[in-house]
Formats: structure tokens, sequence, C-alpha cells
């Protein structure tokens, strides 16, 4: 098992590990500053180095439930090897901007969301919903709560917990992983969005350039897709 160091500090740019594993398409590390595509949220690219080279890393996924990172080629791998790890740190700030704001966007349109994409300077979410929500409304309302400067706070339930208040869930296409016992939970502020999140976030609302665009499109009688765009 790979330990996602990803998952209590996203601001982790650089890390050492060790390889425990390698398959045709890439490396698995014991630790990982790697975020894994998943919930919307594209995986990380970066660079691997040892021995005075640098390997690029062009993708990552869970591959048979391992962090799995893609190379071009692992024949200058070996196990047990150490490495320096180092993700494209721009890249992914970026990720966790767009990906935060999507939270803030949720928190303005109380419908059950269907989908998500997430990119560099875009981020749309798909709303069950018939009513075509306001596009002036959001764009004024996302951007007070970016410059409100907001902190964004990772804490956790129980799956019970969890059980018991369903609602928290707002995503219907992906629930959140089971099995460990605990959820993790992402909360914006007092009561502005608190749901259960994989994904990697800005510690405070401040750090999301705002919000330039808002489009609307109709996917549908109950399906209303959200794009954002962004200043930088
Ligand atoms: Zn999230």
């Amino acid at each position: 098992m790979t330990e996602e160091l990803f998952r209590n500090n996203s601001y982790i740019q650089d890390c050492e590990a060790k390889i425990i594993d390698i398959i045709d398409e890439g490396i698995i590390l014991d630790k990982t500053i790697f975020y894994p595509e998943g919930g919307g949220q594209p995986g990380d690219n970066g660079q691997f180095k040892f021995n005075g080279k640098n390997f690029e890393i062009t993708s990552t996924s869970y591959k048979d439930k391992k962090i799995v990172h893609f190379v071009n080629s692992t024949s200058e791998f070996d196990l047990n090897q150490n490495i320096n790890c180092q993700i494209n740190w721009e890249r992914r700030f970026n990720i966790m901007r767009v990906h935060t704001c999507l939270h803030l966007l949720c928190s303005l349109i109380k419908a059950p969301v269907t989908g998500g994409q997430i990119n560099e300077r875009k981020g749309r979410l798909d709303f069950d919903v018939e009513t075509k929500p306001d596009r002036e409304f959001i764009l004024e309302n996302i951007n007070k709560l970016i410059e409100e400067k907001h902190d964004v706070k990772i804490s956790s339930i129980t799956e019970e917990e969890l059980d018991k208040n369903p609602d928290l869930v707002r995503t219907m296409a992906v629930q959140p992983p089971r099995g460990t016992g605990k959820i993790r939970m992402i909360s914006i502020g007092k009561n502005i969005d608190y749901q259960p999140c994989g994904g990697t976030h800005v510690r405070n609302t401040g750090e999301i350039s705002s919000v330039s665009k808002v489009k609307i499109e109709n996917k549908g009688r109950m399906n209303k897709r959200v794009i954002l765009e962004f200043n930088n």
C-alpha cells in the first residue's frame, strides 16, 4: 500500500520515496505526493529523479487499487530504489484552486451533482435540476466567497455517521470510498460547504483566482451544466 501524503497536505511539492513495485506501465511507491486521477480531478504529472537523471511521469492513476505513476519506459528503474519525486506544481496548484471553487459552486446551487470535470483553467459541474441556474447570481456570489477568504478544512466522520446523514453526499456519480471506517470531509468557512471529498484543495478560498465567466448549458430536462472560467 502506498502512503498518500497528498491527503493531509496537498501543498507538498517534492518528497523522497522508495520503489515497491514495477508494472509494465509504471512505478508504484511506498509513499507519494502524486494525486491519482479520480472524482473528476486529473492525475498529477511531474518527475522522478535519481542517479543524476530525470524521468518524466506523464500521469498518475489507480490500477488494481495501486497508485501507478506512468512512465515512458520502466527499464532503468529497480525495486527498492530510493528516488526523489516532484510534481508539476504550477498545474496542480491551478487544479486545486479550480477544484475548491467547484465546492463554492455546490454551495450556491441546492441540487444533486451528477458529474464534473476539472482542468487547470476551467471547471464544471452537472446538476440534477429543472430550472436553469441564474448566471449573474453565480458569478457575483462565487467571487464574493473567494474575496471573503474562507478557510478550507479537512476532517473526518465515521461511515455510520454518513449513513445517518446521506444528504451530505452531493455527488451522485461518485460515492466516497469506504472500507477504512472513516470518511474524509471537506468544510469551507462556517456552513458554506461540507461534504465528503478525496481531492486536493487550497487552504483558503482567497487563493482562488476570480471567476471571469459562468456558462450554463442545458443538457436535458433535469441536467444543467455550469462551467466556470478563470481570470488566470
Ligand atoms: Zn473536493
